[in-house]
């Protein structure tokens, strides 16, 4: 597994475009057929069986990592975490005001707005690093990411319309770095002024085309991306959300992949009950209150107790 460990905020973000190419390249000694994938950042191989490969590519030297069969999928606030780390950094430091023109701005030039207002009111990169230390992602939950990213063959992913700084800043803090293989965010970084910005994961002269997403964030064609370049060909999803933007991934998932949706105040499960209603949902939907919740769903679908 690729993990994120010692990585540049920079080199967590995976673009939409990321090319990947798929090549056969015929039997390996042991007589299992291997499927190359030569990715930006790692080489990926599985054998005919479905097993995972790893080992050296004869031909270029490179670690060949293996294609994961199941990729779980998280979305970050209210789901990986049990809070919303942007209005929980915003609050926290004092720029709660930005939030009353949430109704005037799209979500991340609104933080891009709050992180300036921050910086103006004397709060440091450091304040806010601090400040996401504190965020803690629940005993229940960082056990099941631990055990999955353990398993061979699984792959974690998180899709989220935070940003990348505070989501590598939570994980670190959490210890789950080396865990997520790849996040898939809006780009932060630091200006010459110290101030965080963040800009949208879509680039706004190259809108997508999805009419139930944000205009910043398409979730539904990460997931799909995901699917075509990091999981096996008959491999499954299992995607973890919460919310209106987890909404249009979950549309796109296939049968033989699993959501699972949180109930209580989050809108996304009551939204696939309606779909699932009109017979437009192909994955299994399972509900979830809690990070014992999740842990427990999840021992149940893979089998943990077994
Ligand atoms: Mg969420
Ligand atoms: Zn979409």
């Amino acid at each position: 597994m690729a993990g994120l460990a010692g990585t540049e905020i920079d080199t967590l973000i995976f673009v939409p475009t990321v090319a990947v190419a798929v090549a056969m390249t015929g039997s390996s000694p042991g007589g299992s057929e291997k499927k190359m994938v030569a990715g930006t950042t790692a080489n990926i191989a599985q054998d005919a069986t479905g097993a995972v490969v790893s080992d050296i590519d004869e031909d270029t030297g490179s670690a060949v990592i293996p294609v994961p069969d199941t990729v779980v999928i998280f979305d970050f606030d209210w789901t990986m975490i049990d809070g919303n780390s942007d209005t929980f950094v915003v609050k926290q430091l004092g720029a709660k005001d930005v939030l009353e023109e949430r109704d005037k701005f799209g979500w991340t030039q609104l933080m891009d707005m709050a992180m300036k207002v921050l910086r103006a009111r004397g709060k440091t990169i450091e304040d806010i690093r601090t400040c996401l230390r504190r965020i803690e992602v629940k005993p229940a939950m960082s056990r099941s990411i631990r055990k999955m990213a353990a398993t061979p063959g699984f792959e974690i992913h998180i899709v989220s319309d935070a940003n990348s700084m505070f989501i590598s800043c939570v994980l670190e803090a959490a210890g789950l770095s080396d865990c997520i293989s790849a996040v898939h965010t809006n780009p932060a970084h630091v200006d010459e002024a110290g101030v965080l910005r963040v800009e949208p994961y879509q680039p706004v002269d190259n809108p997508h085309s999805c009419s139930i997403c944000p205009s910043n964030m398409c979730k539904g064609l990460i997931v799909a991306g995901i699917r075509e370049n990091r999981c096996a060909k008959d491999g499954r999803i299992i995607y973890l959300g919460d919310g209106k933007g987890d909404l249009c991934p979950c549309l796109r998932l296939h049968e033989g992949d699993a959501i699972f949706a949180r109930k209580g105040k989050f809108p996304l499960l009551q939204l696939l009950r309606e779909e699932e209603g009109r017979g437009g949902l192909k994955a299994k939907l399972i509900s979830w209150a809690s990070a014992d919740d999740v842990e427990l769903g999840l021992g149940l679908l893979l089998g943990w107790d077994k």
